[in-house]
């Protein structure tokens, strides 16, 4: 039996995960669920997985869930709380799946627990990156991205030498605003901006697709994740999401990660540790539509996004966590209806630059800087 802790249960990733983990059930129990406010779904989940733990960030969900919890599952009142029954019994399985940079201790627990950390909160890789690896290296922890780029790159590069890999593609739908100017998408309505051409996410992640920030987080990403070098990660316009990743070799041949789009493919080879037979639903070639597969560059007009990731990765310190917090900051004004879609590029622009940049030693360098970083935003 795998005992499983999942962060963010509520959400996409997490009920994608929870659905396939429904017809494995008895290979699987439950330690610790982490969410925010969703306490309905929340209780149809515990009642139905009955992990021993359940923590909500939000005060308010986690009374109207105590009022009407009828399981054992024991409800955490504070995050210490949280930490401590993490700490006092390891999960063999992570699923860190929350969708911003709140709670980043946790992917940090779960990457030196020396257990598998399916990660799927890419912020935490943004935030930290170069600590997430040094914690799971030194703990042998395994991390199985759960993105789907990341998790073809990671089947692409098996067994590879990356001294053979001249570059690796990463690429992008280009979300509902494909091939229109950053003027064009100024005042894009947030109906509009969550309507996602390919795949069906959470509400952050569809805004970060859409103007295309998302991508720039998954270089950073990659370039943890696989020790890549920035100047062999580049992005690829494609709108059909067929194709998740390339690598170009150095003798100008090139391997590409075809599937339909689907977190399956990751989610199930996380949870199960092998490719999942039970899937078999591969009718990319055997479709009378055949298989478009159009490849264009990143857009000019959002290059200043790829300065700001070259920034990241270059001069590290708190610089990943300025651009992920100016960035959940203007996605939730954006998603409030309080700015405008063009406005969350101008806060990027206006704010990336002013931010003081610092080195971060530990976790609660991290928070206190972070919530700097947010009073600074909230008060210009
Ligand atoms: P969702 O918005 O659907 O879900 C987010 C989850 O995080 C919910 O369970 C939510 O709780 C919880 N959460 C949010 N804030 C907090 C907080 N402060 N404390 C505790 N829990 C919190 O997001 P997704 O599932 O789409 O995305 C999750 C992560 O996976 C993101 O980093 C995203 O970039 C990444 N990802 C997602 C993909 C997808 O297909 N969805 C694909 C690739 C990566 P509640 O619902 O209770 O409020
Ligand atoms: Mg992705």
């Amino acid at each position: 039996m795998k005992v499983v802790s999942i962060f963010g249960v509520t959400g996409s990733i997490g009920s994608q995960a929870l659905d396939f983990i429904r017809n494995q059930k008895s290979i699987f129990s439950f330690h610790t669920f982490v969410c925010d406010k969703n306490f309905k779904l929340a209780k149809d989940f515990v009642d139905e997985f009955q992990p021993k733990y359940i923590y909500f960030s939000d005060k308010i969900a986690s009374e109207e869930f105590r009022k009407f919890n009828a399981s054992s599952t024991i409800l955490l009142q504070s995050f210490t709380e949280l930490k401590n029954v993490l700490l006092s019994k390891k999960s063999d399985i992570y699923l860190s799946a929350i969708s911003s940079s709140n709670l980043l201790e946790l992917t940090s627990l779960a990457a030196s627990s020396g257990g598998k950390l399916l990660l799927a909160n890419k912020e935490s890789l943004v935030v930290m990156g170069e600590q997430i690896l040094n914690l799971s290296k030194q703990s042998e922890t395994e991390i199985i991205p759960i993105d789907s780029e990341h998790y073809s790159v990671m089947n692409l590069l098996r067994n590879k030498d990356l001294k053979d890999v001249k570059k690796v593609y990463l690429t992008a739908s280009g979300g509902p605003f494909l091939n229109k100017s950053i003027q064009e998408v100024a005042n894009k309505s947030l109906k509009e901006a969550l309507k996602h051409p390919t795949w069906e996410m959470g509400k952050k992640i569809t805004i970060d697709s859409a103007t295309l920030i998302n991508k720039c987080f998954e270089i950073i990403e990659a370039h943890y994740l696989f020790d890549i070098p920035l100047d062999k990660l580049d992005i690829l316009i494609h709108p059909q999401s067929k194709i998740h990743a390339l690598v170009e070799y150095m003798d100008g041949s090139i391997d590409a990660n075809i599937s339909d789009a689907d977190m399956i493919y990751p989610i199930s080879f996380g949870f199960l540790g092998t490719i999942n037979y039970e899937l078999g639903k591969n009718e990319l070639l055997s479709s009378s539509e055949g298989l478009d597969l159009n490849l264009a560059p990143f857009p000019e007009d959002r290059k200043f996004l790829i300065d700001i990731v070259k920034d990241v990765i270059t001069n590290k310190g708190n610089r990943g966590l300025v651009f992920s917090t100016i960035n959940d900051f203007a996605v939730r004004k954006y998603l409030e209806r309080k700015i405008g879609f063009g406005e969350i590029y101008q806060l990027l622009i206006s704010n990336y630059s002013k931010i003081e940049k610092k080195e971060l030693q530990t976790i609660e360098d991290i928070e206190i800087n972070r919530r700097e970083i947010i009073n600074f935003l909230e008060e210009t």
